[in-house]
């Protein structure tokens, strides 16, 4: 049976989600794996920017369902149109971006619609057995490869950064509408709060040094503070860090933080989980410092140094001040 592969992507403001620009990519990528079509979904009110930018990539077509019970997200609503738009038309794979409001559904999804859920994927490859997906697994110390022998459709999330939005396939897709009957919300949207104020721009720093859960404890932070001053660097850090309160949330780097290309990145006690990756992959020189010789961030660090980091950091202040002094 050929692939009708569904790409449900989430939008604010006219805008598509970056990761729902990638799960694009990815459910391109899919339907020419598996022999299929790619369509994108959009579901919402005063949505035609979305449509508008979604017709100008090679899909076969962009479903559309437009209601005012749409205006915000709720996973009543979104649940009842695309279980019944499933239920009319059969697609074989639903595709999502892996973000906070998509996961908050597609497991209920799954089960309206009786297929099967794989979440957090970061590639896939047809091969005889079939469709293979690969998911980190172990804070992404480890990847599983999986086939899923449960029913159609599965609805898949893709990991953020796992796939590049840049590799999208520009091409025309005609609008098709979908039934919105089914868009009863069970959620009253009070209000949407920004979350970070962008007060630091690390994007505009030539030097990051970032810190990870690794540091342990809070009260150790002047051993990272040494070293950027040493370093003249902007300070960086792993969500966990935010998220503990050890620095403020416009620090954060990464999917949910700012993303960075500095010269010279430092990471130090960061793990390298993929979240984080995609925030400054795009580093000149990248340097690792991690206890943890398996560490992922390893994988694409050009220098590592496995130990310590209470000793590595003081280590390398001193030779970077000594070395600043005999210049
Ligand atoms: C939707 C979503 C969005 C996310 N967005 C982001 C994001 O924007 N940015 C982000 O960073 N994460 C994000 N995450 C979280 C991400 O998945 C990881 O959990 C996080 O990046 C891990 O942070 P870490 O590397 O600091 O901590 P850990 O994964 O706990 O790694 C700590 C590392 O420190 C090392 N270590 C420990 N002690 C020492 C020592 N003494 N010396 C040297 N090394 C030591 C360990 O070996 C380990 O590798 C997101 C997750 C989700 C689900």
């Amino acid at each position: 049976m050929p692939g009708k592969i569904w790409i449900v992507v989430q939008h604010r403001d006219g805008k598509l989600h970056r990761m729902s620009r990638e799960a694009v990519v990815a459910g391109q990528k899919l339907a020419a794996a598996v022999g299929g079509t790619a369509q994108a979904v959009v579901l919402g009110h005063g949505v035609e920017p979305v449509v508008e930018a979604l017709t100008h990539y090679e899909l076969d077509a962009v479903l559309v369902a437009e209601a005012e019970a749409l205006v915000d997200y709720t996973p009543g609503a979104y649940i009842g149109v695309l279980a019944a738009a499933v239920a009319e038309r059969s697609p074989t794979h639903l595709v999502f971006g892996h973000s906070y409001q998509n996961v908050d559904y597609m497991a209920r999804l799954a089960q309206a619609v009786g297929g099967s859920l794989v979440s957090e994927v970061v590639g896939f490859e047809q091969g005889d057995e079939g469709l293979v997906w690969r998911r980190p697994i172990f804070g992404g110390k480890l990847q599983s490869r999986l086939r899923v022998s449960g029913p159609a459709p599965v609805v898949v999330s893709v990991q953020s950064g796992a796939f590049s939005a840049d590799e999208a396939v520009a091409g025309s897709a005609e609008r098709q509408s979908l039934d919105s009957a089914a868009a009863v919300p069970d959620r009253e949207i009070l209000g949407v709060e920004e979350v970070s104020g962008e007060h630091v721009d690390l994007t505009a720093a030539e030097i990051v040094v970032a810190v990870g859960r690794g540091l342990g404890d809070p009260q150790k932070m002047g051993i990272i503070e040494d070293l950027a001053a040493a370093l003249g660097a902007e300070i960086g850090a792993s969500r966990p860090v935010i998220d503990s309160g050890w620095l403020p949330r416009d620090r954060q780097i990464g999917s949910s933080g700012q993303t960075v290309a500095p010269k010279l990145y430092l990471a130090v006690g960061v793990s390298g989980a993929i979240q984080h990756l995609v925030g400054m992959k795009g580093a000149g020189t990248i340097v690792a410092i991690n206890k943890d010789a398996g560490a992922p961030i390893f994988a694409i660090a050009d220098y590592g140094i496995v130990g310590d980091l209470h000793e590595i950091v003081p280590a390398l202040t001193a030779a970077v001040r000594e070395a600043k002094a005999g210049s």
